[in-house]
């Protein structure tokens, strides 16, 4: 009987350390407050980076992932939309989470999602900009390796998909090269910031754009990497292509391995 308890024990210890990690990290905006989720697996190869609330079918993807494919997600949570809000003086203000990484980017997202607002209160943003930062330092403090990871998702309707890259469409100048898979559907590809990684999943038969050396300038984390020369992968996949997405994260966990 003491012998069942203590290997009960050490097997709940085991589990313990095997098991995922969990942590919550706050950041202000303005009186409004969004939190990043963190959850951390013993094994894992790479920490990968939530921006969007709303765009769940890559934690899904990440939550069905097998055991010996293990990453860490990092993950901003605050309304379960899209954008995150800033208050300042009794006021909302909203912007796009993935447009905040230059000046010029917080200043175009905060104009498209407030429209009718001339002029924002210098205390927005320098909320923003500091939200920025801190949210970066928070995540290259959990990141295990030299890639910044994004996981989004996108709507079959508009939103982002591969032929936008395609010339004559809106994006083609802002890719290097695109690689189109047979057989894939175009809203579920990668976006990269270095050739061999570009060669790597083209290799494998996988949509990919190759980001321009001189994208324009938009705020997002890929134009931010670009010119800080962090190699950067975003694993971009279609809302519910939940199984389409697993095995893009596989992909990205075999050529972890090898970089
Ligand atoms: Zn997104």
């Amino acid at each position: 009987m003491k012998k069942i308890l203590i290997s009960a024990l050490l097997l709940n210890l085991a589990s313990i350390t095997a098991f995922t990690l969990k942590t919550e990290i706050s950041f202000r905006l303005g009186t409004k407050t969004c939190i990043a989720k963190y959850k951390e697996n013993t094994a894992s190869i790479a920490t990968l980076l939530s921006l969007h609330d709303n765009e769940n079918t890559a934690i899904d993807a990440f939550n069905g992932l097998p055991k010996d494919t293990s990453f860490n997600l990092f993950e901003i949570h605050q309304n379960n939309v899209r954008t995150l809000t800033c208050n300042v003086n009794n006021k909302n203000y909203e912007f796009d989470p993935n447009r905040i990484f230059s000046d010029s980017g917080i200043d175009s997202t905060l104009k498209k999602y407030n429209t009718g607002v001339t002029k924002f209160p210098k205390a927005v943003i320098t909320q923003i900009k500091a939200f920025s930062t801190d949210l970066l330092k928070a995540y290259n403090e959990r990141k295990q390796n030299k890639y910044t990871i994004s996981i989004h998702n996108n709507t079959n309707e508009g939103a982002l998909s591969l032929t936008d890259y395609i010339k004559p469409n809106k994006y083609h100048q802002e890719a290097k090269a695109v690689f189109t898979a047979e057989g894939k559907d175009l809203d579920d590809f990668f976006l990269v910031t270095e050739l061999n990684d570009f060669n790597y999943f083209k290799g494998l038969n996988e949509n990919v754009v190759l980001q321009s050396e001189n994208p324009t300038d938009d705020g997002s984390l890929s134009v931010y990497c670009a010119k800080n020369k962090i190699p950067y992968i975003n694993i971009e996949a279609e809302n519910d292509h939940k199984e389409e997405q697993k095995g893009m994260l596989k992909i990205v966990y075999g050529l972890l391995k090898i970089r």
